[in-house]
């Protein structure tokens, strides 16, 4: 199992040298290095015997026939490998390399499964700001207005995907059709949790629902020198105060998380008061109600704020994503699964959005983190320790057993 763990964060650190920016891990959505990870990766899969395909919405998709004795049946595992800008090696990535381990593990045992494991080509929203495009269009939820979005450059999804080599008419037929029997995903907790309590892997109960949405300020550009204090109408000075009420109210909300993460001000020049700040806002908390409650108290903030300093204000609600349990059937194997290697039968919640939750409107779904060290993710500094991924390779060879039993 040690070979296998650092086999697969040795992969994760050569996929990390596929990037846009040298020296930084940066790939977004169908930018070119991704086609050098999928090639990378297609190529492990089809050491493994499995067909590999790249679907309408760029993900890449391999699959085995292990089992002919259950024709149609098979377990799905996989994750991301889009990143964040300037992000770590094992967000997503780990998830791909781990499953392919896993297949070869199920090989390996002659376990009666067939699998497929996706590389899920967007999870994070950085290209487009609307997150999961990959998974939504596996799980058969993928909007046909999505591909109006534009990118940065102006490109919109439905020329980039086209850019691409792909067609995005054909994106309906990438959902799956066929009865699966679930799908789990391995990913970092990308939080101090496991870390605080010195464990190496838990069984994911649920994801907490997320809100993210834009507001746009717009006052007045106007000289910084002639214009008086009480004369003017500063887009940035209203976006500061609103970011504040902001971080106030998530810190008297229990278990509510509030970021304003991003902010634009034009024209953005140190002697001109700022006419406009576009700024973007992300809530999550493991209930819906107190998340939609504390979204209407931001925007209503907001409104007041903007009122009074004589700002028009625009607010554009991006994604609206409820809390999505997690399989209980397939998280209680995880959980027996851990004691069956020996560990703590952890149970947590996570506070990031994962495909995995995506997937669970279409199949079972369930997921299986691995301690971050340090906490941290979406940054340079992300690690991982090859015990715990070893760890995790453990408790995924009594799952694969249990589901296999099941199968036969
Ligand atoms: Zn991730």
């Amino acid at each position: 199992m040690k070979e296998r763990a650092l086999r697969a964060i040795a992969e994760c650190e050569q996929i990390a040298a596929m990037t846009e920016e040298p020296g930084r891990i940066t790939r977004r959505f169908l930018t070119p290095p991704t086609h050098d990870v999928q090639a990378h990766l297609r190529r492990r899969m089809e050491n493994l015997g499995m067909a590999v395909h790249i679907d309408a919405a760029g993900n890449l998709r391999g699959r085995t026939n292990l089992a002919k004795q259950v024709p149609g049946k098979r377990l799905i595992l996989g994750s991301h490998i889009d990143t964040v800008p300037d992000a770590g090696a094992f967000d997503g990535v780990l998830g791909v390399t781990l499953a392919l381990e896993c297949v070869d593990l199920a090989r390996e045992k002659g376990l009666p499964l067939a699998f497929e494991v996706i590389a899920f080509s967007e999870e994070e929203g950085v290209r487009f700001g609307v997150p999961f495009l990959g998974s939504r269009a596996i799980a058969g939820r993928f909007d046909p207005a999505l591909l109006a979005l534009k990118d940065a450059e102006g490109l919109t999804l439905d020329e980039s995907i086209r850019a691409y080599g792909l067609d995005p008419g054909q994106i309906p037929a990438a959902a799956i059709d066929d009865d699966a029997l679930g799908f789990v995903e391995i990913h970092i907790e990308q939080g101090p949790v496991l870390e605080a309590e010195n464990l190496s892997v838990a069984a994911v109960t649920g994801i907490v629902g997320q809100t993210r949405l834009t507001i746009e300020l717009a006052g007045q550009a106007n000289h910084a020198g002639t214009t008086p204090m009480h004369l003017r109408r500063d887009a940035l000075a209203g976006a500061a105060e609103w970011i504040s009420a902001v971080e106030k109210l998530a810190k008297g909300t229990e278990g509510l998380v509030a970021t304003v993460g991003k902010i634009e001000a034009n024209p953005n020049a140190a002697n001109v008061i700022a006419g406009n700040a576009l700024l973007t806002l992300d809530v999550r908390h493991v209930h819906d109600a107190t998340r939609l409650a504390s979204v209407n108290t931001s925007i209503e903030m907001a409104n007041t704020i903007a009122a009074r300093r004589g700002l028009a204000i625009q607010c554009t609600r991006q994604m609206e994503q409820p809390a999505v349990s997690m399989d209980e059937r397939l998280t209680a194997y995880l959980a027996d699964a851990m004691e069956a290697a020996d560990f703590p039968a952890k149970q947590m919640p996570s506070g990031a959005g994962h495909d995995a939750m995506v997937m669970a409107s279409r199949v079972p779904a369930a997921m299986l983190f691995l301690r971050s060290p340090g906490g941290i993710s979406h940054s340079p500094t992300e690690t991982v320790r090859a015990e715990d991924v070893e760890a995790t390779l453990h408790v995924m060879r009594r799952f694969l057993e249990r589901i296999a039993g099941e199968v036969r």
